[in-house]
């Protein structure tokens, strides 16, 4: 090994976006300033140019220096990261034994990771005066889709739009823009891309007085203890959010930032407007919605300082910040927190590394604590904060089963359920009917032969889509068009079961009078359609509500007083050791829906099996009791929160192949078994075939996280450098909150 140790030249550890869980050796380009950590290079990478990130400087490499190739060029010349966050993706590259380039790609906008500047130069689209006096209804007549374009740029005003901006709005503009441009109707131009400007918002306004226990809450928070993370724990409507804005405005006017985590669908305008209104600034947002300039110009203002306040959803959690002084995880235990594939991170665990790396405090709020998180309470690691009743004097909602063996349920609804229904609606209430399953059936069946509709590519049944007249997998994608007669004998065929729209439809035909609206991911497809939707619910326009998980939410429906939920039985029996704690979160959620103003609210739930101890658990003792229970059954059955998990996953065109290489690396593992480490498998995952392709799985668990991480890094040498993992996708999932 031969070092270089000339510190005016040091080597460059860089992160590149492959899937390599290494650094790479660079030498600063030739006559350049020394490009420091944080900052982008351009760098030759096989037969291909890569955006690098420098990550570290080092004296030495294991190369001779002459065989280190000097990096093409710098792209940055301030670092894009600092120190700290730097920090967090090198924890984050560790912990979750994930490549450190595809955790740095990541981290940064597309923009950035394209190599594109930091303050990019954007194209701009905007009508010509000649364009204003345009006869848009002539035009109309002879070329529509140029006159929507015309009009839409005419909307938008004198600077126009910007191409990205119009390109999600007329996915096809490009396509007829030439000849309007030939006509001088309209006109491009170069701008910087707009800044983020956080005097946007209205002036602030006051809200409530805080009552008691709040007050108590904030004082917790502003002794703040030795902890730095603390769990606030408040039923639902309980006031959690004016507990975080009055924390937030201490964070603030000490001039530092604020970051707010999210859950996907939980980033409504509603709480966007809440906090706009009532701190007088204006938030900068990172969510899936926005253009990548958007986007871009949000993260710049994050890094920059120039956003105090920044709310985000699962990626935000890596946003560059310049003075950070709080953050904020709202609805702790959504799932959405944990990405599902490619590096499997939570960002409410990396919340809670980065606030205490930094020194800052995390609050994490809920009404339906994770048991991971009540355990660490419980250990001192965090602080526990309650807020036990709901504020402004609403009442907690009644929970009652209605027992379908005795009242069937027909189109999904029975008879009590009905009635109920009718009553709150009578009584200008307004009502919420749960179902966690989209689609018109879950099952389509041959009425004479049995046959069930299955997708060619996966273990599942093809779920009937009525309004599109369509079969569609929920596993993969795939579509078929809905007939009539079985594929297998040709007689009639008839869905069984029901979905969001079956609801829908049925409760049309018993309230045929009444506004219904049915609210999932198939009824909000349309951007900005699912907010429209929402701000209907919530006006009251809609009388009766209709939908899955995505109503149940964070929502506040001022006039809503009844929620129904319909066949709740799905996590009883459930497989997955998280069932019965993931039924109890979601049946409180979507009950604390009801009666968050005046009106008391009341809470149905439909059950096959009203004798199941979950159930009398959850009635007399609420979520807290559920809790209380599960985690003693973890404790018996060294589950986690007591044991750690990692989950080895594999999916290739053959089944040998999926397995054998989880035998390697159950191989690689075997040595250290023993009371600490428990390998399980390798076996076929619950579903072994998805969009064609054979899944087996190998599930470690340990009383140990050291080790375990140990072996995990360990192991993905091995499995990087396995040849039979070619044939193979195969994933590292650390802590996984979903088994198969
Ligand atoms: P959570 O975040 O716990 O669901 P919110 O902060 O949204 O609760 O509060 C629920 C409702 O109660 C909101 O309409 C809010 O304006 C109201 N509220 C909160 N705190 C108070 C208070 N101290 N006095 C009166 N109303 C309050
Ligand atoms: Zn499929």
């Amino acid at each position: 090994m031969s070092t270089i140790s000339d510190k005016q030249h040091p080597v460059l550890k860089v992160a590149v976006n492959v899937p390599l869980s290494r650094e790479f050796d660079y030498l600063p380009p030739k006559g350049e300033p020394i490009p420091v950590p944080g900052s982008r290079v351009l760098v030759q990478f096989g037969p291909r140019r890569q955006v690098g990130l420098v990550v570290g400087h080092a004296d030495g490499s294991e190369l001779p220096r002459e065989k280190i190739r000097h990096c093409i060029e710098v792209l940055d010349d301030e670092p894009l990261f600092g120190k700290d966050d730097l920090a967090l993706v090198r924890f984050t590259s560790n912990y979750y034994h994930h490549p450190v380039g595809e955790v740095v790609a990541a981290a940064m906008p597309a923009i950035l990771r394209q190599g594109k500047a930091l303050h990019p130069v954007v194209q701009m689209i905007a009508v010509t005066d000649l364009g204003r006096t345009a006869d848009i209804e002539a035009l109309a007549r002879r070329a529509p889709r140029q006159a929507e374009l015309l009009e839409t740029l005419c909307d938008a005003g004198g600077d126009g739009l910007e191409a990205d901006q119009l390109t999600e709005l007329l996915p096809n503009w490009r396509r007829v823009a030439s000849s309007l441009f030939a006509k001088g109707l309209i006109e491009r131009f170069e701008a910087r891309c707009g800044e983020f400007d956080e005097t946007l918002a209205p002036a602030a306004t006051p809200g409530p007085q805080l009552n008691g226990d709040q007050r108590q809450a904030l004082e917790i928070l502003r002794s703040n203890l030795d902890v730095g993370a603390y769990l606030l724990e408040g039923v639902t409507g309980s006031g959690k959010t004016e507990v975080y804005l009055q924390r937030m405005q201490d964070i603030i006017e000490q001039g530092k930032q604020v970051l707010v985590l999210v859950p996907e669908i939980g980033l409504t305008p509603q709480l966007v407007s809440r906090l706009r209104k009532r701190l007088g600034i204006e938030p900068a947002l990172l969510h899936s919605g926005l253009t990548d300039i958007e986007r871009l110009a949000a993260w710049r203002a994050a890094r920059s300082g120039a956003a105090r306040l920044v709310v985000g959803t699962r990626s935000a959690i890596f946003t560059p910040l310049k003075k950070p002084g709080l953050i904020i995880v709202d609805e702790e235990h959504d799932h959405s927190f944990k990405q599902q594939e490619g590096l499997r991170y939570s960002a409410r665990d990396l919340a809670i590394v980065r606030a205490k790396h930094l020194g800052v405090q995390v609050i994490l709020g809920t009404a339906t604590p994770t048991l991971e998180m009540l355990h660490h309470c419980r250990s001192g690691a965090y602080k526990l904060i309650r807020l036990p009743r709901r504020a402004g004097g609403a009442k907690p909602p009644s929970l009652h089963l209605i027992d379908t063996a005795r009242a069937p349920a027909n189109d999904g609804l029975s008879a009590p359920l009905i009635d109920a229904i009718r009553s709150h609606l009578q009584t200008d209430g307004q009502v919420l009917i749960f179902l966690n399953r989209r689609g018109f059936a879950p099952t389509l069946i041959c009425s004479s032969c049995g046959h069930i509709a299955g997708c060619d590519r996966c273990d599942s049944r093809l779920t009937v889509h009525a309004r599109q007249g369509q079969l569609r997998c929920h596993h993969c994608g795939l579509t078929r068009p809905l007939g009539t007669a079985c594929s297998e004998c040709g007689e009639p065929v008839k869905p069984l079961g029901e979905g969001t729209e079956r609801l829908e439809d049925a409760l049309r035909q018993h309230f045929p009078e009444r506004v219904i609206m049915r609210i999932d991911s198939d009824s909000t497809q349309k951007k900005g359609s699912m907010i429209d939707a929402l701000d209907q619910a919530k006006e009251g326009q809609a009388e009766i509500l209709v939908g899955t998980q995505m109503l149940s939410k964070g929502h506040h429906f001022p006039k809503l007083s009844l929620v129904g939920i319909v066949n709740a039985d799905q996590g009883l029996f459930g497989t997955d050791f998280r069932s019965s704690e993931r039924m109890a979160q979601s049946i409180v959620q979507v009950a604390g829906r009801a009666g968050r103003e005046r009106r008391a609210g009341d809470v149905l739930i439909q059950t096959a099996f009203p004798e199941h101890a979950f159930w009398s658990t959850l009635i007399s003792g609420g979520y807290e009791r559920v809790a209380e229970e599960a985690l003693a059954e973890r404790k018996a059955t060294h589950w986690p929160p007591y044991t750690r998990l990692a989950l080895i996953r594999s999916a290739a065109h053959r089944r040998e192949d999926a397995i054998g290489l989880l035998e390697v690396a159950q191989r690689t593992l075997q040595r250290h078994c023993g009371d600490q480490l428990r390998v399980l498998g390798p076996v076929d995952a619950p579903m072994a075939r998805k969009a064609g392709r054979h899944r087996a799985q190998l599930l470690l668990q340990s009383t140990d996280r050291r080790r375990l991480h140990i072996l995990l890094r360990e192991l993905r040498l091995v499995l990087e450098q396995e040849p039979a993992a070619r044939k193979v996708r195969w994933s590292i999932d650390v802590d996984p909150i979903e088994l198969f």
